[in-house]
């Protein structure tokens, strides 16, 4: 594809225009391209989208159309701005399952994976994610117990003596809760295929809910939960409404003293969930309540190389450096997503350029992920990134012992503005600057906050700071 665009717009057209083009997915007929400022993507839709999308026919069988995005973080999830679609190419309409026309060496994981869906007496889950099994969870320290007492549950579903109901799971955003849930109703439909399982997220919960009311079929939607052996509700701290919240607790109520399992994962535990009112608080409590801990290094370590295997199921050609993996593992610290993220674009990226995937480029989709476009929200590895060059120290000198004031001045400012500018708690502000204890943290904190009431100067610098940051 990279030669393909080099002999069809000249070497100069293609370093100028083409470098930045990454590839995002095919859908159906259509091949999503990005780039990553609205200049770009305008100046190639207009100059070279003909062409562009004559390469693209030539080298994916089946394509149509072409449409040229802006890039964004969670473009890999499906969320495209600025669309801009490329003429009147289209010329046939599009029949979904058309796709497989595109033949199995072409078909490309992208934004849509694969779903299906539970549904218990014509009721209708939330999407399953065929990919979110327990085989392809990876297990370390954050998530080992977790994931034994989500197999666990999955393989006593239909047991007199079933011993973790409810089961309450819950951890900061993209650490697989979502995975884990839809394991265990993969697992369960497995085991036991005439089982009832129903996957809702809360916000489905509450859309079905409110229709059946508004269609005067309360009662009805009460009575589809009657069959259900197992149910799993998403997302729970989206449950909202008062009605929504009442009707919730009493099928919640009327499963569990049915001895029937039901599995909740949600983004805070059920003491810090205002919604919740009491009897439901402490009916989830004393249920198993487990917690999905941060990954560490080597937890990431191990989801990148099992998600560029099962990449290479459909691909063998792909495949990343150890020192690759090993960056974007001590790099994207935040959460599962950005993994997936990271390799779905290099992945994407190799099927069409078929050039070697450097620490350089790398670099670039670290950058893109880390900081995100929207929502802005600053994460400890910008404020690393930003100290570190503003005062020309290393980031890794940030994160050594060093005590030289040199060093120990930007980390503390580095501590001081995590604190103001991130939800980290400090214990976590301590890990992520070079595994220090939470009073060191505090220490920092208290240091700068004193010396920022009588002196301007530092004052103007943390300004600078975050401006830096916001920008
Ligand atoms: P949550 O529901 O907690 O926000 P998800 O379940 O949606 O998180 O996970 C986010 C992404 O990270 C998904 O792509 C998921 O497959 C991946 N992921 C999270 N934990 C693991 C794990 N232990 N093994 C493999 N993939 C994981
Ligand atoms: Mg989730």
């Amino acid at each position: 594809m990279r030669a393909m665009l080099r002999a069809r717009f000249g070497e100069e057209v293609y370093g100028s225009w083409f470098q930045q083009v990454e590839f995002e997915s095919i859908e159906g007929r259509t091949v999503r391209v990005s780039l990553p400022t609205k200049f770009l993507q305008t100046w190639i839709q207009s100059h070279y989208a003909d062409g562009l999308l004559e390469c693209c026919k030539a080298e994916f069988t089946g394509v149509e159309r072409l449409e040229v995005v802006v890039r964004e973080f969670g473009a890999a999830c499906g969320r495209t701005t600025e669309a801009a679609t490329a003429g009147n190419i289209r010329s046939k309409p599009l029949v979904p399952g058309e796709a497989s026309a595109i033949g199995p060496r072409r078909v490309m994981v992208g934004p849509g994976p694969a779903l299906a869906r539970t549904n218990v007496n014509g009721f209708e889950g939330s999407p399953l994610d065929l990919k979110y099994t327990f085989e392809s969870f990876v297990e370390g320290k954050a998530n080992s117990f977790a994931l034994a007492v989500a197999s666990q549950v999955a393989a006593t579903v239909l047991d007199e003596r079933r011993q973790f109901n409810p089961l309450y799971l819950h951890s900061a955003v993209g650490l697989g809760k979502t995975h884990l849930l839809h394991a265990i109703a993969w697992e369960v439909k497995r085991r036991f295929p005439k089982a009832q399982v129903l996957y809702l997220t809360a916000e489905r919960f509450r859309y079905q809910f409110v229709e059946a009311v508004r269609s005067q079929d309360a009662m009805a939607f009460k009575d589809k939960f009657r069959a259900i052996d197992i149910l799993l509700i998403d997302d729970l701290e989206f449950m909202q409404g008062e009605k929504t919240e009442q009707e919730f607790e009493h099928i919640i109520n009327a499963l569990l003293d049915g001895g029937r399992q039901v599995v909740v994962a949600s983004a805070r535990p059920p003491g810090q969930l205002d919604r919740l009112n009491d009897r439901m608080r402490s009916r989830m409590q004393r249920g198993l309540l487990t917690e999905i801990g941060e990954f560490d290094e080597d937890l990431r370590l191990k989801i990148l190389e099992r998600r560029v295997q099962e990449k290479r199921t459909t691909d063998p050609s792909f495949g990343l450096s150890a020192p690759v993996l090993k960056l974007l593992a001590e790099r994207l610290t935040e959460n599962g997503r950005e993994l997936e993220g990271a390799v779905n674009r290099l992945y994407l990226t190799w099927q069409l350029l078929r050039a070697p995937i450097t620490l350089e480029l790398v670099e670039t989709i670290i950058r893109d992920l880390v900081l995100g476009i929207e929502p802005r929200r600053i994460k400890v590895e910008d404020i690393l990134r930003i100290v570190s060059r503003h005062f020309a120290v290393s980031r890794a000198d940030i994160l050594s012992d060093r005590r030289h004031r040199s060093v120990v001045r930007p980390r503390q400012i580095g501590m001081y503005l995590a604190k103001q500018l991130t939800s980290r708690s400090l214990p976590e502000i301590g890990r992520r600057f070079g595994n220090r204890d939470h009073t060191t943290v505090l220490h920092a904190i208290r240091k700068i906050d004193k010396e920022l009431g009588d002196n301007p100067r530092l004052k103007d610098e943390i300004e600078e700071l975050k401006r830096q940051l916001n920008r």
